[in-house]
């Protein structure tokens, strides 16, 4: 059998899939099995934030996996201990942290914060926890109720959990506050959804509202977080501190991880939430490399400069093709080009792949764009001439 055969054989179908076979990265450059390169402005979904082949994250990895990969969470773990540190300093966040392994599963550790909070803090319980529409959260039974996108629960998946409402904008929050609610959800630049960042001032707006009833904020930074935005959260851009944050994504290079942060630091006791792989040493070690690196790249000034970078280009290219985009999205390096056309993107994916370029889609109509934070002047400008070349096909 080949790949393709052996793929289609023993894998459960529930990804439409290209099937290049890639054996090596570079940086933001990958190769399939003939070698041939290809640029990378996806980034396994925002994973990669350090690019392919990190010297420092692959040696972090090697390290650790000489010495110990796991333990259980019955004993403390040093790297975790530095990781959950590093997360609330650099975000400069005054909180404390619980590890799990992916994004839905760090919402998943909100919302249970949420809940428990819910019944400890007021006289009748509150339960409720309002998202916004266009936004995703994850796909695991509750994130995807969470998820205020209504083809993402079908009824062939239900019964769902309550307590889940969908407000249609931000504004429109206020209004749907109820007795029973007791979070709200969002993510600051909805990713999946298309690319949508919310105006600085909206959230700022309800942050403070929020804060003033007691009702609490979940910003969902699992695509956002770990520097993506230019800042470390895109919480530190927006000048909010919200009161859970999630992460996952870009935290681990490439190694799952997802993270649920809160100054709540007293809902939580013992047995409250677990999980076994959590935070185990291999992942909490990939992720300190990452943020060591991330933080210098940060404070050095190269990511600001790589993000502009990328911006300018990407501009240029929305103006030259305004024939085919209507505007260009999105904030530091999580980035699209809206089509005018539904069917366009569909077409500049496979013909942006024919030339040697991964670019992703998000929400109908948009081209979505998240390179490494690592990524190369020479890496950005080789992409973008590939870009140009499959644009220039349709
Ligand atoms: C990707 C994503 C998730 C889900 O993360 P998984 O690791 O796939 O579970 C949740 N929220 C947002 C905003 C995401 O972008």
């Amino acid at each position: 059998m080949n790949l393709e055969q052996l793929d289609k054989t023993y894998v459960l179908p529930t990804y439409a899939r290209d099937y290049t076979n890639f054996v090596r990265g570079e940086g933001a450059t990958l190769f399939d099995e003939k070698g041939r390169d290809y640029i990378d402005f996806a980034s396994g979904i925002a994973v990669n934030s350090i690019g392919h082949n990190h010297p420092k994250l692959v040696e972090a990895i090697c390290n650790q996996a000489r010495n110990i990969i796991h333990i259980s969470n019955l004993q403390v773990i040093e790297p975790q201990a530095k990781l959950a540190e590093q997360i609330c300093k650099q975000s400069n966040y005054d909180g404390a942290v619980f590890f799990a392994n992916s994004g839905a599963e760090a919402n998943e550790g909100a919302i249970k914060i949420a809940r428990k909070y819910g019944e400890t803090k007021f006289e009748k319980k509150r339960y409720k926890v309002l998202t916004l529409e266009h936004s995703f959260h994850g796909r695991t039974i509750t994130t995807v109720k969470a998820t205020g996108q209504e083809s993402f629960h079908p009824t062939h998946f239900s019964p769902y959990p309550d307590g889940f409402a969908y407000v249609e904008s931000i504004e429109k929050i206020y209004e749907s506050i109820d007795e029973v609610t007791v979070a709200v959800m969002i993510e600051l630049v909805q990713g999946e959804g298309g690319i949508q960042p919310f105006e600085p001032e909206a959230v700022q707006k309800l942050a403070a509202f929020l804060k003033e009833q007691g009702i609490l904020l979940i910003v969902d930074e699992v695509q956002t977080g770990i520097y993506r935005t230019g800042e470390m959260l895109a919480c530190n851009l927006y000048g909010i501190e919200p009161d859970i944050v999630t992460m996952a994504k870009g935290l681990g290079g490439g190694v799952p991880i997802g993270a649920v942060m809160t100054k709540h630091k007293d809902i939580f006791a013992p047995g409250d939430h677990g999980s076994t792989f959590g935070g185990n040493y291999l992942s909490t070690s990939a992720g300190l490399a990452v943020l060591e690196v991330l933080q210098e790249l940060y404070e050095n000034g190269v990511l600001h400069e790589t993000l502009i970078y990328f911006e300018t280009k990407l501009k240029a290219i929305a103006n030259h093709y305004n024939n085919l985009f209507e505007k260009e999205v999105g904030l530091g390096l999580m980035r699209g080009l809206r089509a005018k056309d539904n069917d366009t993107v569909a077409k500049i994916i496979k013909k942006s792949m024919a030339e040697g370029l991964i670019v992703l889609k998000a929400g109908r109509n948009t081209v979505r764009f998240l390179p490494a934070l690592t990524i190369t002047k020479a890496e950005i400008d080789e992409g973008f001439k590939r870009f140009e070349k499959a644009l220039a096909s349709i």
